[in-house]
């Protein structure tokens, strides 16, 4: 009989994160047969969001519910199991975890720390964000002021904008009052619930700088140490469950949210001209390639990374991508 702890990185029944942290929990304790027994507890009722990471590691709890690029200041190589600016998105991330070699490397990584970690959400393709400027060219991304994490705002930092870095509680003001001139947050199931649409004038898209974020269960590796085998395959099993189901209720949930955004509150939806995304794809390759020149870690797994996406890409080209377009 296990009692755990399962610390989050969300606020407690947030919709699509935190409820998926639930949903996670409560089949491990279901797929045990109640063996192993875990209470949920919000961002900042043990510790701080941003203190999942070393709550796991040190065993103040068993289990953290987070997503790996808060992580870069541990290693940078961690930001490759969250989200990467045209990177992966979540099919493709899941088959690179699955079958491509990327789980292995998280391992050997997240071992370090004395963490076993497990896929257990995706985000899906996030949205550009919510601007109060519009960005019709590359010069319109100087002096921008943007709440945008991860190599994203590095990226956006190389532009010529400045990327901040603010709470998700804190978005709503932080817009309405001039702060900030544009945030991204995740997608219109998040954004709705946030409100955000009342303090910025254009909803941009496509967010090329989260095309998922990938959600991770991390384990003390000591607590894991302790399940007798039966016990781990539920565990691991119960992560490809939650993996699929959180994927499922966005994509259920942020097609009917666009809709309320677009038809009750007029948002004003608007694409990144395509100079403005190719500008930011030549940067992106520029941040990461600077990093893997003086980071062994994340150059090894961004060569795994690159490899899949690339031979990924050109079968999605003739398939995912040319159905979309023949649809
Ligand atoms: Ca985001």
């Amino acid at each position: 009989q296990y009692k755990w702890k399962m610390i989050t990185a969300w606020p407690a029944n947030f919709p699509g994160l935190g409820t998926g942290a639930n949903y996670l929990a409560e089949l491990i304790t279901e797929m045990t047969g109640g063996q192993i027994d875990i209470r949920v507890y919000g961002g900042g009722e043990i510790v701080p969001p941003l203190e999942v990471f070393d709550a796991v590691a040190n065993g103040t709890a068993e289990l953290g519910h987070a997503a790996s690029y808060y992580w870069k200041g541990k290693t940078q190589a961690a930001q490759f199991f969250g989200a990467v600016p045209f990177g992966m998105n979540a099919q493709e991330m899941t088959g690179w975890l699955t079958y491509g070699g990327g789980n292995e490397l998280w391992q050997k990584i997240y071992d370090r720390f004395d963490i076993f970690p497990m896929l257990c959400g995706h985000s899906g393709v996030q949205m550009g964000g919510w601007f109060n400027r519009e960005i019709n060219s590359v010069d319109d991304l100087r002096g921008l002021k943007m709440r945008i994490p991860g190599l994203g705002g590095e990226v956006l930092t190389r532009a010529g904008g400045t990327a901040v870095s603010r709470p998700g509680n804190e978005l709503f003001t932080a817009l309405q009052t001039g702060d900030i001139d544009a945030t991204e947050w995740v997608g219109p199931y998040n954004d709705l619930a946030f409100g955000l649409y009342k303090a910025a004038k254009y909803y941009y898209y496509p967010g090329w700088h989260e095309p998922n974020a990938a959600i991770e269960c991390l384990i003390n590796k000591d607590a894991w140490a302790t399940l007798p085998d039966h016990l781990k395959a539920a565990v691991l099993g119960a992560g490809e469950a939650a993996a699929a189901n959180m994927l499922a209720e966005f994509t259920a949930q942020n097609h009917r949210a666009l809709q309320v955004l677009l038809n009750e509150h007029k948002v004003e939806l608007r694409r990144f001209p395509d100079d403005v995304l190719e500008r930011l794809r030549v940067l992106t390759r520029e941040v990461m390639d600077e990093i893997a020149a003086d980071d062994a870690e994340f150059a090894e797994v961004y060569k795994s990374y690159t490899e899949f996406q690339r031979t990924a890409m050109a079968w999605h080209d003739i398939s995912e991508k040319a159905y979309y377009e023949a649809r």
